[in-house]
């Protein structure tokens, strides 16, 4: 009987920890809490991710898990890599509390306790959507039409590297 094989998946790990630099404030003295896996055989998806039961806990240690199909990142792209990851850490949410700082005289967030199981939960996506639904009834929703506007802030973003790319290579 062949079983399904995991190992730790180093090359996501160093992925992740610059994402969570860049983008994942939430996450930043938390990294040492999250597994991260390849896992070979078939299956239906990507990447997953998880928080970890009571037991997953025990055993591992982590309190988060992401796992990535082997033979789907084998067959990617480094931008496509950079994607799928960022995407699975947008899976993990953490609670905060507002406190008065006495001193500042303002208000700040806290992250809750990344040791404790309770701060941590679990997102789904802003868009679910079939693409049909869209091609039909365009952005119909709002959490649609924001996914618009960030794909369009995206891509204007790549539109200005392309230019600023142009640029240097005039210079030359
Ligand atoms: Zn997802």
């Amino acid at each position: 009987m062949s079983g399904i094989g995991f190992e730790a998946a180093e090359d996501v790990r160093i992925i992740a920890e610059k994402i969570i630099d860049k983008h994942h404030p939430h996450l930043q003295d938390a990294k040492d809490l999250i597994g991260y896996y390849f896992r070979d055989g078939a299956s239906d998806w990507a990447g997953k991710a998880k928080k970890c039961t009571a037991f997953e806990r025990h055993v591992t240690g982590y309190m988060l898990f992401v796992f990535i199909n082997q033979d789907a990142w084998d067959s990617l792209k480094h931008d496509q890599r950079l994607a799928l990851v960022d995407h699975e850490l947008c899976h993990f949410s953490r609670k905060n509390e507002r406190i008065y700082d006495e001193e500042k005289k303002e208000w700040k967030d806290n992250w809750l306790d990344a040791e404790d199981p309770g701060s941590w939960g679990m997102r789904e996506h802003d868009v679910e959507e079939f693409s049909e639904i869209i091609q039909r009834h365009g952005l119909w929703e709002t959490g649609i039409e924001k996914f618009a506007v960030a794909v369009r802030q995206a891509e204007h973003q790549m539109d200005l590297e392309d230019y600023e790319r142009e640029q240097l290579r005039a210079v030359k």
